[in-house]
């Protein structure tokens, strides 16, 4: 069998789900080659906090594509759960990046003086008064102004309900290999046995992205980085988001407290560990103590995919014209899907872009 699509994307992650959005809305025929299936990686599995990093320069790129996609997200909680009939939980609500030692509250300090009109300041009986249950270690913290959630694994399926009920197909089958004609790829083969002819394709497919590395032409700098998440069952519940370092912890939609994380660099490993259930729940109690007594309900495991300058891709491949990547978000992918899906179903079709990409170029790995 093969049949012909305007558009393939290799992935059904949310930034490949969101690619497939975008690009369903503009009335492309598209389809989603997924290997196992949708949101069943890093984007079914991750905390889902949409909040734009702290302290950085408003002219970054990272900063700017940050933003967008925060707008983008409140404009799809408009009307991406009521077209897909999926409750994604979004939802504005504070987020406090905590400092627990001198050090950390410094640097809190001066992103603050630096941004005062994106942050509020909460010295330890300010912070007392949000929440009494904060533990003795935690000094001081930073309210972000620019701070949301979702629940990730139902926003990377209504992305992808909402595209197919616009006529997107979805594929469970791995994409082997591809055969060209020419300056473009034809055809794609996929383990199901059938090829699909496709006029343009994007490569979103998180770590394993680099899979694909001698279609573009480079090696693919994006690595797989693991982390790791505990639900917990409480009587009491966390309203807030509270971050510090690497860690967060909330309730979610689910009614269960979710605490994270690990940054580890494991290779392919996707299987929970002792060492990510010790090393969240001493740093979680530290925070709010009360958890000692809650109850392990599940801990998972996935594997963000890390660009080599922790920045995100969005580029054409050096060897095919009609082959794109988007992919290399790390620890923000829920936040940047939107953008991505958005900036690469716009260059894909010509369209001008809303942000300036050329800063995700693969091209500045070459430097
Ligand atoms: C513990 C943890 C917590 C996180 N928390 C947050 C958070 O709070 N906020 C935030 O913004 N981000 C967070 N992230 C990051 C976010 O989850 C990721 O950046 C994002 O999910 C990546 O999405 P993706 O679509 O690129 O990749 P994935 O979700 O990995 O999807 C890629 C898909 O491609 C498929 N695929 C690969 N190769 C092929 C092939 N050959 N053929 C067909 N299909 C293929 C895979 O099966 C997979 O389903 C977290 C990540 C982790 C691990």
């Amino acid at each position: 069998m093969n049949e012909n699509f305007d558009l393939a994307i290799i992935g059904g992650g949310i930034v490949g789900s969101a690619a497939a959005y975008y690009s369903s809305l503009k009335g492309l025929k598209v389809v989603i080659i997924e290997k196992d299936s949708v949101a069943s990686h890093a984007s079914g599995f991750a905390y889902g906090g949409i909040t734009p990093m702290v302290g950085l320069d408003k002219n970054s790129p990272y900063e700017k594509i940050s933003k967008y996609s925060y707008e983008l997200h409140k404009n799809l909680s408009t009307e991406l759960p009521d077209f897909s009939g999926i409750d994604y939980g979004y939802k504005i609500y504070p987020n406090i990046e905590l400092a627990l030692d001198e050090n950390e509250e410094s640097k809190l300090r001066s992103i603050y003086k630096d941004n005062s009109n994106n942050f509020s300041w909460c010295d330890r009986n300010e912070l007392q008064k949000i929440d009494h249950r904060l533990g003795p270690k935690v000094l001081s913290g930073l309210i972000s102004n620019y701070s949301s959630g979702v629940e990730p694994y139902k926003i990377t399926l209504a992305l992808a309900t909402a595209a197919e009920k616009l006529g997107a197909r979805i594929i469970n089958s791995e994409v082997l290999e591809c055969i060209s004609k020419g300056s473009k790829i034809d055809q794609l083969r996929l383990s199901n046995g059938n090829n699909l002819s496709c006029e343009n394709i994007i490569i979103a497919a998180g770590p394993w992205s680099m899979n694909f590395s001698k279609w573009f032409g480079v090696k693919i700098p994006i690595t797989p980085l693991k982390g790791q998440i505990l639900r917990l069952r409480s009587d009491e519940v966390i309203d807030k988001g509270f971050h510090w370092g690497p860690n967060y912890v909330t309730t979610k939609q689910d009614g269960l407290i979710w605490a994270g994380t690990t940054e580890e660099e494991e290779g392919f490993d996707e299987n929970p560990s002792n060492y990510g259930l010790n090393s969240i729940l001493e740093s979680v109690v530290e925070i709010f103590p009360f958890l000692e007594d809650s109850e392990l309900v599940l801990q998972t495991a996935c594997l963000r995919p890390l660009s080599a300058d922790k920045s995100p891709i969005i580029s054409k491949s050096d060897v095919y014209e009609n082959l794109f990547l988007a992919s290399g978000t790390g620890r923000q992918g829920i936040l940047l899907a939107p953008a991505m899906g958005k900036l690469i179903s716009d260059i894909t079709t010509n369209n001008k872009t809303e942000i300036e990409v050329s800063d995700f170029s693969h091209q500045r790995f070459k430097n």
